[in-house]
Formats: structure tokens, sequence, C-alpha cells
């Protein structure tokens, strides 16, 4: 790993191989594996992320929206791409990029048929989502017999895959609820197998999924986070590793007597002398301000260095009174010794918002 001479966020591309490994032996070997890649790929680079992904054999990725779909396939991604939330307006973009969109009520179902019929397609590839309790996009599965029959009346679009998606898939509190959606959804495959004339790839876990209810792995599972190296339980983080680490320097020390202030809104005032180091990294990059007051600390040589005051939008000060370090020394926020996740609930969130949060503006390095 080289020296930090700036706030990089480094990709671990062989923590990546390892998570997927990982996550590939909770399913049977014929199971195909969704990477989900959307929002950066959780912050990070996700055509990176995605060609390494690629070399490996992966089956499918996913995103959010359309424009996430293109740039992979500027980036040269020739795997299926399912995009979770497709917009009416990007359909064409969507179609010319090959990408397939997971068709979730009504009105999207009847617009893209009649876009993908002015293109001239035939048998275009879409899946159906249902909603199975999380209710927030999906037809009902009262919906099934008029859809159906909307499908089996036109040669533009076919129905190659059927998903859900699961509401609390690592709560250990919310499991019946889990077996309820899984039993729903078992449900509406069962009537749609009756009426589609084609035979369909099902789908429903994300990673706390897989590793909390792989007998509903069913054809295909999606997993995001864990990819990444968080497991949303202890016990799974343990066996998984970081893929982003995010580093900066220290830019300048400063020592404060007793009685002065540190930052805007003089938020930190010192009881006794201080010594702070601030850091080229603010909230515009995505530390948040809830991150300030002491609350939340990062690594400096391997010591917890807390970040007092207001964050600013370019940087943050950290108390290093107790820490021997130098202008020009490297410090880690987080990463591969001090977890996003920890991290994050310092900050009353989770893993998912710091990572997905963290701003283009951060130097992407890959290692490994
Ligand atoms: C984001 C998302 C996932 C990935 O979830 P993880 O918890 O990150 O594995 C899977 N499916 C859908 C529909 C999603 O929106």
């Amino acid at each position: 790993m080289a020296k930090a001479e700036e706030t990089v966020l480094e990709i671990d591309l062989k923590a990546l191989g390892h998570n997927y490994r990982f996550l590939r032996s909770k399913i049977k070997p014929e199971t195909k594996f969704m990477a989900v890649v959307k929002a950066y790929a959780y912050g990070s680079d996700s055509v990176a992320i995605a060609t390494y992904l690629q070399g490996l054999g992966i089956d499918y990725f996913s995103v959010a929206y359309v424009n996430e779909g293109v740039t992979l396939r500027k980036g040269g991604i020739t795997t299926p791409i399912l995009v979770l939330h497709p917009q009416k307006v990007h359909f064409k973009t969507l179609i010319e990029n090959n990408l397939e969109p997971s068709i979730y009520s009504k009105a999207i179902l009847s617009d893209f048929i009649t876009v993908a019929k002015e293109m001239g397609k035939t048998n275009y590839p879409i899946h159906l989502k249902f909603n199975t309790g999380l209710n927030r996009l999906g037809f009902s599965v009262d919906e099934l017999p008029e859809i159906s029959t909307r499908i089996n009346h036109q040669k533009t679009v076919q129905v190659i895959a059927l998903l859900s998606h699961l509401a609390a898939t690592e709560d250990a509190n919310e499991t019946d609820f889990t077996n309820l959606q899984l039993e729903r959804f078992d449900a509406i495959c069962q009537k749609a197998d009756a009426m589609f004339k084609t035979k369909t790839i099902k789908h429903v876990l994300n990673t706390s999924g897989i590793i909390n209810y792989a007998h509903a792995q069913h054809d295909m599972v999606r997993s995001g986070i864990g990819l990444y190296g968080y497991g949303n339980e202890p016990h799974v983080d343990d066996e998984l590793q970081p893929v982003m680490t995010l580093k900066t320097i220290i830019s300048q020390k400063h020592t404060i007597a007793t009685g002065e202030s540190v930052g805007y809104n003089r938020k930190y005032k010192s009881d006794h002398k201080t010594v702070t180091a601030t850091l080229p990294l603010g909230h515009a990059d995505g530390i948040g301000r809830e991150y300030g007051h002491g609350k939340t600390y990062v690594l400096i040589h391997d010591k917890p260095a807390p970040i007092i005051g207001n964050v600013c939008m370019d940087m943050i000060m950290v108390d290093v009174t107790d820490i021997e370090c130098e202008e020009g020394d490297e410090v880690e926020i987080f990463g591969k010794n001090l977890s996003a996740n920890e991290f994050a609930e310092t900050a009353n969130t989770i893993t998912y918002e710091i990572l997905t949060g963290l701003s283009q503006r951060i130097k992407r390095v890959l290692i490994n």
C-alpha cells in the first residue's frame, strides 16, 4: 500500500475477490450471482469493480438508474445489467445500451412496450418486480392476471425474470416477516409460471438474505454491501474484508492554548493546552457535520484522534495532543483498521450511507 499524499479512497480488489468467493460459498454453484454496483459501486468506482468481477465470471450486474448502466457499458462491461429503478424518460437510452429494466407498475410496463416497439424490438428482456411487503416498488400479486394478459398479447418484450426485495433480512427480530415475504414471493412465482410462456430467473435475496435465508436463493442472488466488505452483523463482518479505505494526510498542526477555540463558531474550546491536526477533507467529501464535536475519531499511527469542533466543507480538525505525529503523516478515516461500520455508528447512521456519500472529488486508487 502506497503512502497517501492527499485524500484518497483506496479500493482493494483482492478484498473484493475474497468477499465474492465468501458470498458464493454460501449458495449453490449453479445459482447466479448479481453484483449490485449502483451509486458508483457503493461509493467506490463502478467500472473498476465491475471489470474485476466480470473477470471473475460474475453473471449479472445491477444499478439503480439508467445513467449508471450507461457508464458501465462505456467502461467495457458486456455482462447483463439490470436497472432497478428506471425512469420512463431514459427508456430509449436503456434500450440503446442493452440494459434490462425492472418493470414495477402497469404504467411503466405500457410506456416501456411503447418505446421498445417504436425502436423495432422483439422479445426485449424485462424483469418484473413484485411488492411482497417492503411497500416501495413493485406490482401487487393481484395485478398478475392483467399484466400477463398484456404481455402474452405482444411480441415486443419478454419476461426473463421475477424479483422482489426483502425489508429486514439482517434483523433477527423480523424473521417471521421475512418468511412471510418469501412465502408471498413463492406464491407469485408459482402463479406467474403458469401464466407466462417463458421460463424466468427468480431473484429475491440481498447480502443479508444470502447469509440468513440461503434456502430461498432461487436462481440468482443480489449482493451489494457484502461485496464491499460489510455484512450488517459482526459475525459476518469478521469473514469479510473492507474493500474501501479512506485515507488522508496531516496538512498542518496547531498548538492551542487554554481558552482558545478551534474552527467555525468556536465549537471546540480548549480547557488545556491542545495539539490539533488539520486534515484535507470535510462535509463536501461526505464527512457530514454529525461527525464533529468529539464523537468520531480517525486513526493516526494506529491511535484514535477525535474530530473536534464543527466539520468544515473542506477540512476537519482532530485532537492529536497525545499522538506523536508530523505534518504529512498518514491518517486513516475508516477502512482496513477502523471499520466504516463503527465510523458510521458514531453519527447514528449506517455503512451504506457513509460509503455512498463519499464525493466524487476524492481520488480513487486501485490496489492489489
Ligand atoms: C440495493 C439493493 C440490493 C443490494 O442490497 P445489499 O444489502 O447491499 O446486498 C439488492 N436488491 C435491491 C432491489 C436493491 O435495491
